[in-house]
């Protein structure tokens, strides 16, 4: 196909808000529903599917870019494309909704690339590994005692060696809850903790001591505010061994992930192509992990994550979070779930390997 200048005929995004299986909740923010903009391109007899995990406004603005952006484009040039949306945007701002929006179009160029290719998208960017490793990801502050156990627990008996929980709601009920996790796993499985930015910094240090001494938590996400690189760095610094200090989920641009990177804040950097510029944007986030070096974890979303993870030379795991599992694998068929731990894409399905299930989505579809 290369070389036979195709061109993108046809473009839509649309918001889907999907309610959650029980209320939920971290350390800085509680919700009821996730909204999912889902992004088509249509070229000769492909689709190209992107999605982002987003607020409903970033379909129309999404739907704005492609008009003046992408329909009509050349799919192979991603880089032009990518860099004339960022151009557009400047004045409204790059970062959040507009990130977002960004994120799932890119995600969409790539997916179409490759099924126009007729290759995985994998193998598209270069295959490093046969299957991405996953981590259990949920544990709410909402969840009773019985409904953490109960997932955490079952995380570790389907052989995700690995899970983790929120914390910081109640501080003063986290040492209590993070125990009943470590006797739900047993000793064989990695527990990790994400304070989403709730405590302060000598109260995030408190704890880090004694979540390893009592618990062996191996990883403390955002124990303090990603926006406090100093905090963070304290923590890296100050933190026990065997503990790593892991933040970057709300980086938009490679530029953000660099500054974090060079304020020696993190032990990992996370990054979400979701949000930090689709499969470009995720790319560029392993090559500054891989010059640094640092080990990347894969933030949420992970459909979306799954060939980039199998491509990215430095990658330790990807999150494979609650809310997103249940709603990509009501919606999207092609969906993989881990065996024993690690996800392993379809290599016989083209680019992303998922499609759409819009009729079964028509009921969470918002009107915008
Ligand atoms: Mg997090």
């Amino acid at each position: 196909m290369i070389g036979s200048d195709p061109k993108i005929e046809e473009t839509s995004a649309a918001a889907y808000t999907i309610p959650t299986d029980a209320p939920e909740a971290d350390g800085t923010f509680a919700w009821d529903s996730t909204t999912l903009i889902v992004v088509k391109l249509h070229c000769e007899k492909y689709t190209g599917v992107g999605y982002t995990y987003s607020h409903m406004t970033a379909a129309p603005l999404a739907r704005e870019l492609m008009k003046k952006h992408v329909e009509g484009q050349n799919p192979y040039n991603t880089n032009v494309l990518f860099s004339n949306m960022r151009k557009a945007q400047r004045n409204y701002g790059r970062d959040g909704v507009a990130a977002t929006a960004l994120s799932a179009i890119d995600v969409a160029l790539w997916d179409l690339r490759a099924k126009l290719m007729g290759k995985p998208l994998c193998q598209v960017l270069g295959q490093m590994r046969d299957g991405a490793p996953v981590y259990g990801s949920g544990g709410f502050t909402t969840y009773s005692d019985k409904q953490l156990r109960n997932q955490l627990g079952g995380w570790a008996s389907d052989g995700i060696p690995r899970v983790k929980m929120k914390v910081g709601t109640h501080p003063e009920d986290d040492l209590r809850r993070v125990k009943v996790a470590r006797d739900a796993v047993g000793d064989s499985t990695e527990l990790f903790v994400d304070a989403n930015g709730a405590y302060s910094r000598k109260q995030a240090l408190w704890f880090a001591e004694r979540f390893v001494s009592e618990y062996r938590v191996s990883w403390f996400e955002e124990p303090v505010s990603s926006d406090d690189l100093a905090g963070l760095r304290l923590l890296r610094n100050r933190a026990p061994a065997g503990m790593d200090i892991a933040a970057g989920e709300y980086g938009w641009t490679a530029m953000y992930l660099r500054n974090m990177i060079e304020a020696e804040s993190v032990d990992v950097i996370q990054a979400d192509a979701t949000r930090c510029g689709g499969v470009t944007g995720f790319m560029d986030a392993a090559a500054l992990a891989d010059a640094h070096p640092l080990p990347l974890s894969a933030h949420c979303g992970p459909s979306v994550h799954l060939h980039l993870a199998c491509a990215a030379r430095p990658l330790r795991h990807v999150e494979y979070f609650h809310d997103h599992q249940r709603i990509e694998s009501m919606l999207f068929d092609g969906f993989r779930k881990p065996t024993d731990g690690v996800m392993y894409p379809d290599l016989a399905r083209p680019g992303m390997g998922i499609e759409f299930k819009s009729a079964d989505a028509e009921k969470y579809r918002d009107d915008i």
